[in-house]
């Protein structure tokens, strides 16, 4: 297949449109991660992108949309969908309703609720505009691959396999959106971490409990509420392992076990020099912002460095959008998770 790849002038973003009324996929900027769009109103060109991607049928769609006025043409929103609404969107929130028939099982990979979230970045704005249709949009990656935060890690992932790639440069937060599912008047589960934080949430909404996946593996018989937190997901080819304890001791822990030149070390501006072999810096330990907007960027340069085997990792601070750092890279590391203790 031909792939365009365009900047987003008006006129490229009405050629993308156009692409979208009439069946074909098209990759887009967001605040998040880059999408993989297709009218989501049309099961056949949902389909389309999890062939692009190699995804799982059974893993769902986010259905983005202009306005979240919109939201009730497409599924039963709540009051405390309204609530949420005003405070959150346009922004990095994903929210699962009931969905309505006009939304294809092939979107909800055959589940009978749906994924809302309405974009803040103005190109997404635009073309959902312009397009006049509720855009399906998964990240814009080859399935089990880190999120797109550049649009170089979705050519790489997707020329050729999709009809256009639209670019807007680096995206601004770098995590996927927060997704939750509202399960009462004033409760909700938290099934994936992102930009909009616990504590936020918390704000809104009395009970607010946080899914087992977001922390853990699920065991074999275990159902996953998000389908896409049972699958392997953001690994680099290397093997990643995670190292939690207090600080100067992670730091003595990976100097010594990263000794081989094919050994990595993922860790915080602050210490990369104490490290001799290939280190990958997650910006400061102070700001998980930085750490949400450089940990794909990372784990895609590691898998750009073949002789890398293993890398070892800090465990991020967990407060704000730290646990959404914590859950990406935990499982990029497919849960390994190593305790260090106080030296006595
Ligand atoms: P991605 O945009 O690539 O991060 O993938 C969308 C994520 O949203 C996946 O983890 C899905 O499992 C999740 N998701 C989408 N729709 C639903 C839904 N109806 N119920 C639960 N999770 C959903
Ligand atoms: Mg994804």
């Amino acid at each position: 297949m031909k792939t365009i790849v365009a900047g987003n002038s008006q006129d490229e973003i009405l050629q993308a449109a156009k692409i979208l009324r009439t069946g074909g996929l098209v990759v887009f900027p967001t605040e998040t991660v880059y999408g993989l769009g297709a009218n989501a109103l049309d099961g056949s060109a949902a389909g389309r992108i999890y062939a692009a991607k190699g995804r799982p049928s059974d893993n769902p769609l986010i259905v983005h949309l202009a306005d979240p006025e919109q939201a009730k043409e497409y599924c039963f929103p709540t009051p405390l969908f309204e609530k949420l609404a005003a405070r959150f969107m346009p922004g990095p929130l994903t929210v699962i309703l009931p969905k309505k028939d006009c939304i294809p099982e092939t979107v909800t990979g055959g589940l009978d609720t749906v994924g809302i979230r309405v974009p803040s970045h103005p190109t997404a704005k635009a073309l959902l505009q312009a397009c006049g249709l509720p855009i399906a949009a998964p990240s814009a990656n080859l399935s089990t691959k880190p999120s797109p935060t550049r649009v170089e890690h979705a050519v790489r992932d997707l020329y050729g396999r999709v009809d256009m790639i639209i670019d807007g440069g680096p995206c601004i937060i770098g995590l996927e959106s927060t997704i939750v599912k509202l399960t009462g008047e004033d409760s909700m589960t938290l099934l994936r971490p992102g930009g909009v934080t616990y504590e936020q949430l918390c704000e809104i909404c009395r009970n607010v409990t946080v899914d087992k996946a977001v922390y853990s593996r699920l065991g074999d018989n275990e159902k996953a509420e998000a389908p896409g937190m049972k699958y392997r997901h953001y690994a680099p080819s290397a093997q990643v392992i995670v190292v939690e304890g207090p600080h100067e001791a992670v730091i003595r822990y990976i100097k010594q076990k990263s000794v081989a030149a094919s050994c990595g070390v993922i860790c915080f501006e602050e210490d990369k020099t104490c490290f001799s072999g290939p280190v990958f810096s997650l910006g400061s330990r102070l700001s998980t912002e930085q750490q949400a907007q450089k940990l794909f960027d990372c784990l895609r340069a590691i898998d750009g460095q073949k002789e890398i085997e293993r890398v070892y990792a800090f465990m991020p601070e967990t407060g704000g959008l730290g646990l959404a750092v914590m859950n990406r890279l935990v499982k990029a590391a497919g849960f390994i998770i190593e305790h260090v203790k106080e030296e006595e």
